[in-house]
């Protein structure tokens, strides 16, 4: 079946025909095309079109698709049984593995979302302060627990209001532009010892990439501590993506909890929530904070996981990040060539080429973008064979599987590119 029929066939089945409302390129007007097959930078349609991928599953397959090491792991875990729902080797190797990459997380728990990582984790702040406010940012994503679709981004911002979110539930999401630190210091000075923690992509990426500026998460760092407040960098997308040791490498700002999710699967669901041992010791059965999962620590994930990360502490992270720039540069200035200005944000291999002649700094800002040229733009990549998130506020992500070859046919793409 081609990507339509099949698309039709979908829409019958699943609101919009997808799993993930993104995934139905609505916001560039256009339909999905459906995969059948991902190696290395490459993804594979089931008409047997060929696409550099700029996606990877959203963040998660940093080493590209089937890296041999992690593919091997994974095989052999599940020749080992697929799920035991009982302590098993690989999720003590993986939270070894991620306390020595990111010193912070003393203690964590796997769980099988990024959104079931910043929820607990939520509430393991509550829990741990006896306290239920918190502070999130405007254009920040955390999943879809109820508490954090206020002002949420990525497609979550696109739906109208919270249906569904009963609005007591919310009463206590404050929230505040991301790099506004004046914003959040007005919050605590309001109502300080009713605060549990902040929140914060240490580098967002869910309204575009937008970086922190500086003195952002140091003035959050302190602020946290002045009030007793827990701080959660959510590093769901910058976890082992902006450094070995995520965002809080990079910035040298330490959080007290850190959420974790898909780089550490390796392409397989997994989330994870860590931090001080003094806080995480407040779960269930040590404390009396409750989460439990079914398919938590799974021995397959575990397996992906951990060959994952061991792989990344062989890859150059700092020729990656200049490869990437300099891919982004020349994309800018292909682009502007043809008239249109373009603001590029860039972290490690993450980026966003927005098409605006200002600067991104929060959401207001990542709003008043040309979503129109983005879809004009995004449909020709596509037809080029280039595979870029179907919507203007979306980060793109290079990999160690892309070649020089991909990002020259990238720009070869991008030339051609009428407007
Ligand atoms: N936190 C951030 C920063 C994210 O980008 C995402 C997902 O994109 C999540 C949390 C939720 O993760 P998941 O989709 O695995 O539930």
């Amino acid at each position: 079946m081609d990507s339509k029929s099949l698309f039709a066939k979908a829409r019958t089945l699943m609101p919009g025909g997808v799993n993930s409302p993104l995934r139905a390129c609505k916001y560039v007007n256009a339909e999905p095309v459906f995969i059948e097959n991902a190696k290395g930078a490459h993804l594979f349609d089931v008409e047997g079109r060929e696409y550099i991928d700029y996606v990877f599953s959203w963040g998660p397959m940093l080493l590209g698709h089937q890296d041999p090491a992690v593919n091997a792991a994974a095989h052999a875990a599940v020749d080992h049984g697929s799920s035991y729902g009982a302590p098993c080797l690989g999720e003590v190797l993986l939270a070894e593995e991620i306390q020595k990459l990111i010193p912070s997380m003393e203690m964590m728990r796997m769980v099988s979302s990024g959104t079931e990582a910043t929820m607990s984790a939520l509430r393991l702040a509550r829990g741990y302060t006896g306290r239920n406010k918190f502070v999130k940012f405007i254009g920040n994503y955390h999943g879809h627990a109820d508490a954090f679709l206020a002002a949420a981004g990525s497609a979550a911002g696109t739906v109208p209001g919270t249906p569904g979110v009963p609005e007591e539930v919310i009463s206590h999401t404050l929230l505040a532009q991301y790099n506004d630190l004046d914003a959040v210091k007005k919050h605590f000075e309001e109502s300080g010892d009713e605060i549990a923690c902040v929140i914060v992509e240490p580098c967002a990426g869910n309204m575009g990439l937008v970086l922190p500026e500086e003195g952002f998460l140091q003035g959050l760092r302190d602020l946290c501590t002045k009030y007793g407040a827990v701080l959660i960098f959510d590093e769901v997308i910058t976890g082992f993506r902006l450094a070995p040791g995520g965002a809080q490498e990079r910035y040298g700002i330490t959080p007290d909890l850190t959420t974790l999710g898909k780089i550490i699967g390796g392409g397989f669901p997994v989330g994870c929530y860590g931090g001080k041992r003094e806080i995480m010791e407040h779960m269930a059965p040590v404390g009396g904070v409750f989460q439990a999962g079914t398919l938590s620590g799974n021995p397959v994930a575990m397996a992906a996981g951990l060959a994952t990360l061991k792989r990344l502490q062989e890859c150059d992270y700092a020729t990656l990040e200049a490869r990437t720039r300099a891919l982004t540069g020349e994309l800018a200035s292909i682009l502007e060539g043809k008239g249109k200005p373009v603001y590029v944000a860039q972290a490690g291999s993450a980026f966003t080429l927005y098409f605006s002649d200002k600067p991104v700094t929060n959401m207001i800002e990542s709003g008043r973008c040309d979503q129109a040229t983005f879809a004009v733009y995004w449909k020709q990549m596509m037809a080029k064979g280039v595979y870029l998130a179907p919507a203007g506020f979306e980060c793109a992500f290079t990999s160690f599987a892309h070649s020089d070859e991909d990002f020259e046919k990238t720009l070869d793409a991008a030339r051609a590119v009428a407007f």
